[in-house]
């Protein structure tokens, strides 16, 4: 592994709702220069198109030939088919949707797919629930970042990205929306948030951002010295 290499390292970044994957993220990508892939938007991003044509979300096979079909754009905007999406698919409703499309596993294999794609030239950071164990099983590193559930749904209700369709909402309502949205992500037959056996743990339970991110970064460095 060489982070000056041309080819740049694969790292990946899971772990459930509110634990800090998004900001952390994008830190890292932007201090190494690498892309940030958010792959929960794609799915976001699936699930409002799906919606927006009328479709059944429990449709698999409609669903999966709309994401064979539709143009998704990942990076600081959001887009698809050329809708700009980027604050519609922070709602409740969508947290819903993207979950419910994410569960059936022909949706996934063209997701997957185009993730790997994403990521195969390497210099990418990509954060989801399943790219340690099934996107890019292979990564140069992998994070699992978590969280305790209250300060999960702390975060989430705070999040201003994450306004959009709620007004107020309690930190009560968001914790019961996100536990059960762990649930489903959890207990789903294809692809369920896993840690990956070689994924490097951090609890973000009571770290600020700047904290989490030097972590990271300091274990990035600590690997490339060990294969140095
Ligand atoms: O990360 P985010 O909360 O934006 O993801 C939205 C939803 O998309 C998740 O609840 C999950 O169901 C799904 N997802 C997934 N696999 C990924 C990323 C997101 O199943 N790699």
């Amino acid at each position: 592994m060489d982070v000056n290499s041309p080819r740049g390292l694969v790292i990946a970044i899971d772990g459930p709702s509110g634990a800090g994957k998004g900001t952390v993220s994008r830190a890292i990508a932007a201090h190494l220069h690498y892309r940030h892939v958010d792959t929960g938007a794609m799915y976001r991003a699936l699930a409002w198109l799906a919606r927006h044509r009328g479709l059944d979300l429990n449709d698999a096979a409609a669903v999966a030939e709309l994401a064979r079909s539709a143009e998704i754009r990942c990076d600081t905007v959001v887009e698809i088919d050329g809708h700009d999406v980027t604050r519609e698919i922070r709602t409740p409703e969508i947290d819903r949707a993207a979950a419910l499309v994410a569960q059936h596993p022909a949706v996934r294999d063209v997701l997957v797919a185009r993730q790997r794609v994403c990521g195969q030239d390497g210099g990418v950071v990509m954060e989801g629930r399943d790219i340690g164990t099934v996107v890019f099983p292979d990564a140069d590193v992998k994070f699992y970042l978590d969280a305790s559930p209250e300060e999960r749904a702390r975060r989430r209700a705070a999040d201003a990205a994450h306004a959009a369709g709620r007004s107020g909402a309690a930190v009560e309502v968001v914790a019961r929306e996100l536990e059960a949205r762990d649930r489903t992500d959890s207990t789903r037959r294809a692809s369920p948030l896993a840690r990956a056996a070689d994924a490097i743990y951090i609890d973000t339970t009571g770290m600020a951002v700047a904290e989490v991110v030097d972590t990271v970064l300091r274990t990035i460095d600590a690997r490339l010295n060990a294969s140095a």
